[in-house]
C-alpha cells in the first residue's frame, strides 16, 4: 500500500482526487432522462484527458481478456458495479452510479456515487442515503490509532441494522501509484481487528448496499455486476489519506 511519505505525493494524490470529484460534479449536472450512459462517459474522458490525466479504468486491468472498456462505470439500478457506458439511456426514477478513476503524474483517484435521476422512489431514496450514511461512518474511523476492522465494522453497523445487505464478493482497497491496493477494505468486520492504521496511508472505502439479498451475479459482458433479484442498489466511494492522523477525502470538492 502507498504510504505518502513526502509533501509531493499528498500534493499529487489531492489532485488527482480533486480531478476524480470534479468529473463527478460535471456529470451530475448532465444526469437527466433521455441522456445516454456513452454520453457521460465521453464527457468524462474528453475533461480527464484535457486536464493531461489519464482514466484509470480504461483497458483495466492490463493484459486482462476483456480489460474495462471505458472511462467510468455507469451502472443503473439493480447494476451494483463495473456497469459499461453505452447506448442505454436515463429514464425519470432511475439511480445511476457513477465511479470514476483518474491517474494523474503517477497517482491515482478512485470515488462512486450513485444519483437519482429526476424524482426517485423513497425506496431507492432510503438506499441511497443508508448507502452514503456509511460511507461517511467508514470514513470517521479511518484515523490513526483505529485499526482496519474499525472501519468495516462502521460501514456493516450502518447498513445491517437498517435491513439493507452489503455484498461480501466486492470491497475497498488501498490506492497510490496503483488502483487497487493492499489493504482489501471489506466492508464487513469486527472493530480492533487488521493492521494498525498509520499516518500517510491512501485508502478507498466503498460500501456496496443492496436490497432483499447480499447475493450479486455477472452479465454476459464480463463486468457488469448486479444484485441476484433484480432489486436496486447503490454504492457510494471516497479516496482518502490519513493526515495528521486525521481522514481526508480527497475525492470531494
Ligand atoms: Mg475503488
Amino acid at each position: 500500500m502507498v504510504i505518502l511519505k513526502q509533501r509531493e505525493e499528498l500534493r499529487l494524490m489531492r489532485q488527482a482526487g480533486r480531478m476524480v470529484a470534479e468529473v463527478l460534479a460535471l456529470l451530475e449536472e448532465r444526469l437527466r432522462p433521455g441522456v445516454t450512459t456513452g454520453e457521460l462517459n465521453a464527457h468524462a474522458e474528453t475533461w480527464i484527458r484535457k486536464q493531461g490525466a489519464i482514466p484509470s479504468f480504461l483497458g483495466y486491468p492490463p493484459g486482462a481478456r476483456h480489460p474495462f472498456p471505458a472511462t467510468i462505470c455507469a451502472s443503473v439500478n439493480a447494476e451494483l458495479v463495473h456497469g459499461i457506458p453505452g447506448t442505454r439511456m436515463l429514464h425519470e426514477g432511475d439511480i445511476i452510479t457513477l465511479d470514476v478513476g483518474v491517474l494523474y503524474q503517477g497517482f491515482h483517484g478512485d470515488a462512486a456515487r450513485t444519483f437519482a435521476v429526476g424524482a426517485v422512489s423513497a425506496e431507492a431514496a432510503s438506499l441511497l442515503a443508508i448507502t452514503a450514511a456509511a460511507l461517511a461512518a467508514g470514513q470517521a474511523q479511518a484515523r490513526c490509532g483505529n485499526r482496519l476492522g474499525d472501519i468495516s465494522h462502521a460501514v456493516q453497523t450502518a447498513v445491517e441494522p437498517h435491513g439493507y445487505y452489503l455484498t461480501r464478493q466486492y470491497s475497498g482497497h488501498g490506492i497510490g501509484r496503483q488502483l487497487h491496493e493492499a489493504p482489501q477494505i471489506l466492508n464487513v468486520g469486527l472493530p480492533g481487528q487488521g493492521i494498525p492504521l498509520a499516518e500517510g496511508m491512501a485508502l478507498c472505502i466503498e460500501p456496496m448496499v443492496l436490497i432483499g439479498t447480499a447475493q450479486t451475479r455477472v452479465l454476459d459482458d464480463d463486468w457488469t455486476v448486479v444484485s441476484a433479484n433484480g432489486a436496486l442498489t447503490a454504492h457510494f466511494e471516497n479516496t482518502l489519506a490519513i493526515v495528521d492522523g486525521e481522514p481526508e477525502i480527497l475525492t470531494r470538492l
